[in-house]
């Protein structure tokens, strides 16, 4: 091709690259009126279902004019990215997340007790016991005799990732091998890193509420949706299949699941489980099923890897079942070729968890004394004791069978939980957690029972003391 020609096409080029200009601008005009038209209607900027319709019809032209889907994708993407950031601009929006809400709350405890001030913590999720001697006794064995620390496997330990399979292997019949398997520091790592490599941008992700709110920051890092199916105290925290099923028509990618509950204590039952998985399987979503209080149950807890025919990932700690959250330590099981996505993160991030932590794991699973098995059944005990409190004072709650917490519905409907959060915090020295930290729930309170019994007695009978002065 000669010079001339080449110089004749970009000239062409340029003025298609203007065309586009011009048709963007048209764009974000129209976007502009929809905007308005919202906001005097009191309509959220994001729709999920509209944002569906959207992305099918964009990519379904695509596809007729020749563009690819994955394109395509990433056009309606930050096309419809510009969209919320106009709609949005000159909104009232909620200042913190749900997720930055809780960070903001502990580190105004912790700062406090810091300063001495002492507080009876109701509003930290781990259990505040010794990490187990066997583990303390490795760590310090693996100390004393290893002269180096070196860099390790991004994949975990080797020896930890058999002893991880092993356990399932023999807990649920599965035949997980290293493959299948990851080691992070942490389960919210773990649960990041199963998000992250799942979504693209404006992919949704059902979550049922209450619910831990990383996961929705998660997501919203991801760029992604979070498409919310509420649960209500009323109906025990069941979850509602119609909705469900209404949530899952919306094509996410991902649902997560949380049995037992943080916050609620819910554990789904096996029907419900079961159910669950074949909505699943139908509608070809993942599920993400975050497993951390398995070990804090009254009742059988159904587990994922029950379910091979579902696609999913199934995430565990040791912060929560061995007292270890500060150790920093976690698993998660996929499919390997999943594994090797989130290994991808884990290189780039991190290189690999510190051996010494994972050999402590590893002494964790070993460990057949009785101190991570004493904890937890102090815990129950305290759990029991906080709910018949609570029912004396005529909190309405859904008794716990998992988990170490108690979400009760305030007595009066009027308070604001959060209000109500930092008064407890100011006058009487009680951490709780408001409800909305977990979705929707602004007369609800979220107690962790990790406290001695006298300082929970005390709490509860402090939180109904305030609720009287409200
Ligand atoms: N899942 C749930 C439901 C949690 O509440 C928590 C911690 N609060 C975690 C996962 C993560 O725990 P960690 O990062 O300590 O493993």
């Amino acid at each position: 091709m000669k010079n001339k020609d080449l110089a004749r096409l970009r000239h062409e080029l340029r003025s298609v690259d203007s065309d586009l200009i011009a048709i963007l601008a048209r764009r974000d005009r129209l976007v502009s009126k929809i905007g308005m038209l919202k906001k005097r209607l009191n309509f959220a900027v994001i729709d999920p279902a509209v944002e569906k319709v959207a992305i099918d019809s964009f990519v379904a032209s695509a596809a007729k004019a020749g563009i690819d889907e994955s394109y395509a994708k990433r056009l309606i993407s930050l096309v419809i990215q510009r969209s919320v950031e106009t709609q949005t601009r000159g909104r009232r929006r909620r200042v913190t997340g749900r997720d930055s809400m809780l960070k903001q709350l502990s580190e105004m405890m912790l700062k406090a007790e810091r300063k001495g001030r002492r507080l009876i913590r109701l509003d930290i999720g781990e259990p505040r016991f010794r990490t187990p001697s066997a583990v303390i006794r490795e760590a310090k064995r693996y100390l004393d005799r290893t002269p180096m620390m070196l860099y390790g496997s991004s994949a975990g330990l080797p020896a930890l990732l058999d002893a991880i399979a092993q356990r399932l292997n023999r807990q649920y019949g599965t035949k997980l091998g290293r493959s299948n398997l990851l080691v992070f520091p942490g389960g919210r790592f773990a649960i990041f890193a199963s998000i992250l490599t799942t979504l693209s941008s404006l992919d949704r992700v059902a979550i049922c509420q209450p619910a831990w709110p990383a996961y929705e920051s998660c997501v919203a890092f991801a760029g992604g949706r979070t498409l919310a199916v509420p649960t209500r105290l009323e109906d025990h925290w069941d979850i509602d299949f119609t909705a469900l099923e209404e949530t899952l028509r919306l094509g996410p990618k991902m649902i997560v699941l949380n049995s037992p509950n943080n916050p609620t204590g819910k554990v789904l039952s096996s029907k419900m489980f079961d159910e669950i998985m074949e909505l699943a399987r139908k509608y070809h979503t993942v599920v993400l099923s975050d497993e951390v209080y398995a070990t804090y149950s009254s009742v059988p807890v159904q587990s994922v890897l029950e379910h091979p025919d579902t696609e999913s990932i199934y995430v565990n700690s040791f912060s929560k079942e061995f007292s270890m959250t500060g150790w920093r330590v976690a698993y998660a099981v996929a499919h390997e070729e999943r594994i090797a996505r989130m290994r991808k993160i884990v290189e780039t991030s991190l290189t690999s968890v510190p051996e010494v932590i994972q050999r402590a794991a590893l002494a964790a699973l070993k460990d057949t004394s009785a101190d991570a098995v004493t904890g937890r059944s102090r815990i129950r005990k305290r759990l029991n004791m906080a709910c018949e409190e609570l029912r004396r004072e005529g909190f309405e709650f859904h008794p716990p069978e998992g988990g170490f917490y108690v979400f009760p519905r305030m007595r009066r409907k009027g308070i604001d939980a959060e209000k109500f959060a930092k008064y407890l915090f100011d006058k009487y020295a009680v951490g709780v957690l408001p409800g909305t930290v977990f979705g929707e729930y602004p007369h609800f309170l979220r107690l962790a029972i990790t406290e001695p019994e006298a300082a929970v007695r005390t709490g509860i009978r402090r939180i109904v003391k305030a609720m009287n002065e409200w």
